[in-house]
């Protein structure tokens, strides 16, 4: 869609600080980070939320979870050693949640001790 944000990252009209790409899926740094590790995985394919992806299309959707994972290892929050720090996905879905930009992505949150229960 030539008036999203995102699709126009995966095009190349607006440039991205990205950290992985597969032919499927794109991970950038968030220009606003809101934790020392936080990036954002999106399919390059454009869908609104990650439940409008789920119906259409759930490969592509385990494509983007498999990205944020992917992420995460190459961000130091993951070893499989079971001393890692970890790392939370995010994915705002509607205005009450604090979705600004309609193309799905997840935020791969780490660096620091996330609170719960989230703002
Ligand atoms: O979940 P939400 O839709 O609010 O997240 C959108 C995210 O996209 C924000 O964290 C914002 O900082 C990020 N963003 C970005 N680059 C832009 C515009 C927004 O990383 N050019």
């Amino acid at each position: 869609m030539s008036d999203c944000l995102f699709c126009r990252m995966v095009d190349g009209g607006i440039p991205a600080d990205v950290v992985l790409q597969t032919d499927r899926v794109l991970a950038f740094r968030d220009i606003n980070p809101q934790a020392p590790n936080h990036v954002l995985v999106i399919p390059k394919m454009h869908h609104a939320t990650i439940g409008a992806l789920a119906e259409a299309d759930p490969a592509l959707l385990g494509d983007v979870v498999a990205g944020a994972h992917a992420v995460a290892r190459q961000e130091g929050l993951v070893s499989g050693d079971g001393a890692e720090p970890g790392y939370r996905l995010v994915a705002n879905t509607g205005p009450q949640a604090g979705q600004t930009v309609h193309h799905v992505h997840l935020h791969v949150l780490g660096g620091r001790g996330l609170g719960w229960p989230p703002g």
